[in-house]
């Protein structure tokens, strides 16, 4: 197979091909990036974002077309779709006002230091590889691409194989800003492009994708010391808690579980409700769910749109089986709607348990399995237990108590009354813990990560601390220095009064 061929999965129909790149197309793309690279690294930090300014223009002018390609190629409503533009859009916009104090060079005085000028300066590190999953085609693979580029990086991004076309649309976009030639190269293909550009010698990669593939990902990328940022999957939990808002807490976590037909990493795959609301809860959070409309995003008006991939349907299926199989009981959906195109329907499931891989493993659908637990602290202690950390929410109208139970929840992202809140805010940078990854994408974080921090130095006063010949009276030196710095009072008088006797 030679080539993709990307399909709109709302009704199957093909919407056009991309070419799979060979490992020597891939090495052939980051050597142009490369010598792209050269010049926009020497550029100024302002020249740069000067640049970057005529892609956020060609961004707010192709905003329609964008989100339309989105809307078939991946499924998503098109509000969602508008959303991963705006997205993009804030993120350059942000970076156009801070990045000048994010990546500021800083002077440093070490004390041992005082005969040198020390100072720390940001240096870009060279070819940035970006692989992206589809789920969010446009904000995850453009969210580091514009980081690596304002820190003055070049970038190949390596596209889902199921969003392929959407990935050609970056590098579209790119030419139409004008953008220096090679600066930006897409390479499409599979997980084998992938694993060609790793080894084709890029300077770091941010990897966005599943667990299992993040494993062999962080493999790979430590046999070429690539350095790396991994955003994996999430089994996000939200734990209602007896003096919730039952209606608010309904609709929030809705919301939070099934945006983008619950395809969202920092989706909640969870509910922990205590005992006393578990029945009011999940009679609101049913009648809520029955209320979504379910179809394609051609129709606005749809609230939970196409399942993008068939292998993520057969996850749905075989996860809904097993709980049924195991003793969960269905509230609300089930099944795979009929065709044409792939189409679950929000689906609550009651009586389950951690036998079940509804429970343990990601599901990354529209599928919402509620456990009653006695209180907060069996619902942080099985939020906890998992061995994901991306996001977890918690739902009280004690804000007080809620705050403080929020920083023992392990994740990355924990919000009140909310999920997943820092999402789409360029300030505020995004990331994991435990499996689902480690580094961080947007915000300063991500704008740093960009970036190896030097250390330059020269003379200020002349004269060098350290060097030949080694003679007792060095060690001495030292040795005193040892005491005069870190010791106690009594050694340090010590000192002081060996002095005066040899004196
Ligand atoms: P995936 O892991 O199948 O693929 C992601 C990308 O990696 C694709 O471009 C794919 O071609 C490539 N790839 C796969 N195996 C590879 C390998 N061995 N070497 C190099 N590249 C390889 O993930 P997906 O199905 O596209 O996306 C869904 C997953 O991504 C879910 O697990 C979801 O939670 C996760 N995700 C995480 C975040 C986050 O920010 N933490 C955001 C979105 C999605």
């Amino acid at each position: 197979m030679s080539e993709l061929i990307s399909r709109n999965p709302a009704n199957g129909e093909e919407l056009g091909r991309a070419p799979i790149y060979t490992p020597e197309q891939v090495r052939a793309a980051v050597q142009a990036a490369r010598g792209a690279q050269t010049g926009w690294g020497q550029a100024s930090l302002r020249q740069r974002l000067q640049e970057l300014k005529r892609l956020s223009r060609v961004l707010v002018e192709q905003a329609d077309a964008i989100a339309r390609l989105i809307a078939v190629e991946q499924g998503k409503n098109q509000i969602e779709a508008y959303g991963e533009v705006m997205t993009v859009l804030e993120l350059l916009h942000f970076y156009q006002r801070n990045a000048a104090r994010i990546l500021r060079p800083r002077s440093v005085s070490p004390r041992l230091g005082a005969l040198r000028s020390h100072r720390i300066i940001p240096r870009p590190r060279g070819v940035v590889g970006v692989i992206s999953p589809w789920n969010y085609p446009v904000t995850l693979s453009m969210e580091p691409l514009i980081a690596a580029l304002v820190a003055g990086n070049a970038v190949v991004l390596k596209p889902s194989e199921y969003t392929s076309l959407i990935g050609l649309k970056i590098g579209e976009l790119a030419r139409r800003a004008e953008l220096p030639d090679g600066l930006v190269q897409v390479v499409t293909g599979d997980a084998s492009t992938g694993q060609a550009l790793i080894a084709a010698g890029i300077d770091k990669l941010v990897f966005t994708g599943s667990v299992a593939n993040g494993r062999k990902v962080a493999a790979l990328a430590g046999e070429y010391l690539v350095p790396l940022t991994l955003e994996l999957g999430g089994k996000d939990a939200a734990i209602v808690l007896a003096d919730a808002d039952l209606e608010q807490a309904a609709e929030g976590i809705l919301w939070g579980a099934l945006l983008n037909a619950g395809q969202a990493c920092l989706a909640v795959e969870r509910i922990y409700v205590e005992q006393a609301v578990a029945e009011a809860f999940i009679q609101k959070l049913t009648e809520k769910a029955a209320r979504l409309r379910v179809g394609p995003s051609t129709d606005p008006n749809h609230d939970v749109c196409a399942i993008t991939t068939e292998a993520q349907q057969n996850i749905l299926k075989q996860q809904v089986m097993e709980a049924r199989a195991k003793g969960a009981q269905v509230l609300l959906g089930g099944d795979p709607l009929p065709g044409p195109g792939r189409f679950f329907p929000p689906t609550i499931l009651v009586n389950v348990n951690d036998e079940m891989s509804v429970m343990r493993e990601e599901t990354f659908g529209p599928i919402l399995p509620v456990r009653v637990v006695r209180d907060a602290e069996e619902a942080i202690r099985l939020t906890n237990a998992s061995p994901y950390g991306l996001t977890a929410s918690l739902w009280t109208r004690d804000l007080r108590r809620g705050r403080q139970l929020l920083t023992r929840l392990e994740v990355g992202d924990a919000a009140l009354n909310d999920h997943g809140t820092s999402s789409g805010h360029a300030e505020i940078g995004w990331g994991g813990c435990k499996a689902s990854g480690y580094g961080k994408t947007r915000g300063e974080e991500g704008l740093r990560e960009m970036v190896i921090w030097q250390h330059i130095s020269w003379p200020r006063l002349g004269g060098q601390l350290m060097g030949f010949p080694y003679s007792a009276k060095k060690v001495n030196l030292v040795r005193t220095l040892i005491k005069v710095l870190f010791g106690n009072w009594q050694e340090r008088l010590s000192l002081f009064r060996s002095r005066e006797r040899k004196g």
